[in-house]
């Protein structure tokens, strides 16, 4: 078939197989541009590992580490006339590079959040490389179903206590208008917690130490959201917010555990970057599409490949890890940085449908997200007939 987006809101629904290979091999190539970090990760799992920044930790891993990578995500294959979802793709492409370079790479595609999965990969951990030394956990879900109760929780993105109203950008159109945003009610803050706070990630933990599959001095790391004032009311203060809140918690009581071997637990602080998750939260792409232009003009733009080979490289494996004063990595570093930020506030202020392409990078915004489907990588032939059914090598014969 002929493979072109179509796009309904904040998501495409197509996935070009070809152009998220290119998009795979072009972080390739960006973590390949550095040294081999010697000291970096030998064994990864990466949970939530096909789109975004767990892709990207994963490609950091095996690329600029030569490390063995498990891979878990939830995605759908395609048909001969339906195209697969992007991480779908993206897992197709990483495991073809990674098998080619000699890298062991392992994928499961299921319910991260079930005791099936879990059981799953633990049995592979044990049967293919014995332990991991690094647990990356970078899920982001609208929904999770309890794997003891059944019960399905639902995610939310709203302000808490009082209606927030702001600038939003139309990502399809260009408009810029105000949006409100209701607050959350009833249990919209557990509900929320319960499916992007810290209770799957300490499972995970809690069954790979049962299991005793995690090495000595083994790591994992969570990723996280700060951003500046005028999103805190529906990021940082908001139900997603106290869901990272949750997170933080988690991290120490993870410490304690990992305590006897020597181990780390860490919560990342990430930059705002386009991806399937963040373009769905109100507000952030217009503050994405202003900080773009800001961080492109000064040089110091990163996209989520560039962010992973830091957060190894300078923080996780550099024998620095430099956390803040509340114990957190911080690759926001440089989007954080008062410059930076005071030129996003002044253009915040300012920037409307008329000026947005004069203060903002909205051209940058949405050819951001297209090549997360696989659309407009350069060397790629959108016009030619593309077969949709792709193949993940290691799922061809395991899958829970
Ligand atoms: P993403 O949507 O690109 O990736 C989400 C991943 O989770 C995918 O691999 C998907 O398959 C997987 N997944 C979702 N539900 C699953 C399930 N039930 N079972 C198995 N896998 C499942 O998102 P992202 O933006 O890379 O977010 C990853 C983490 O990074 C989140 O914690 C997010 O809050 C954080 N973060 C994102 C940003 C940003 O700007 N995008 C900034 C800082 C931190």
């Amino acid at each position: 078939m002929i493979i072109s987006p179509k796009i309904r809101g904040f998501i495409c629904t197509t996935a070009h197989p070809e152009g998220c290979a290119q998009h795979v091999a072009d972080q390739i190539a960006v973590v390949q541009r550095r040294p081999l970090l010697a000291s970096g990760p030998k064994k990864v799992l990466v949970i939530g590992s096909s789109t975004g920044y767990g892709l990207s930790s994963r490609i950091a891993a095996a690329f600029g580490s030569g490390a063995a990578t498990l891979g878990v995500f939830f995605e759908r294959p395609g048909e001969a006339d339906r195209t697969a979802t992007a991480g779908w793709y993206n897992t197709a492409a990483f495991e073809k590079a990674a098998h080619a370079a000699n890298l062991y790479a392992r994928s499961f595609n299921g319910d991260a959040y079930s005791d099936a999965v879990k059981t799953a990969v633990i049995a592979a951990i044990k049967a293919d490389l014995g332990q991991v030394d690094c647990v990356v956990y970078s899920l982001a879900s609208p929904r999770r179903t309890h794997p003891k109760t059944g019960e399905v929780f639902k995610s939310v993105l709203k302000p808490v206590g009082a209606v927030y109203t702001n600038k939003n950008l139309n990502t399809t159109t260009g408009v810029v208008s105000d949006i409100s945003i209701e607050p959350a009610q009833g249990d919209d803050i557990a509900q929320t917690i319960a499916v992007m706070g810290g209770e799957d990630w300490e499972s995970w933990i809690d069954a790979l130490l049962e299991a005793d599959v995690l090495a000595p001095g083994a790591q994992t790391v969570a990723y996280s959201y700060i951003g500046p004032e005028v999103t805190w009311p529906i990021y940082k203060n908001g139900t997603i917010g106290l869901a990272k809140e949750d997170l933080e918690r988690t991290q120490r009581q993870l410490d304690g555990k990992l305590a006897p071997l020597h181990g780390k637990a860490w919560v990342s602080v990430n930059k705002a970057l386009v991806t399937q998750a963040s373009s769905a939260i109100p507000v952030v792409p217009l503050y994405i599409s202003l900080l773009y232009k800001v961080m492109k003009d000064q040089g110091t733009h990163e996209d989520c490949i560039e962010q992973m080979d830091r957060l190894f490289r300078d923080r996780l494996y550099s024998g620095t890890p430099q956390p803040d004063d509340l114990g957190r990595l911080r690759v926001d570093d440089w989007e954080m940085t008062p410059s930076v930020q005071a030129l996003v506030a002044q253009r915040w202020a300012a920037v409307d449908t008329s000026n947005l392409n004069d203060l903002a990078d909205f051209t940058g915004y949405q050819s951001s997200f297209l090549r997360l489907f696989g659309f407009g990588l350069a060397g790629v032939d959108y016009a030619a007939e593309t077969n949709p059914d792709v193949p993940i090598p290691s799922l061809a014969h395991d899958t829970p």
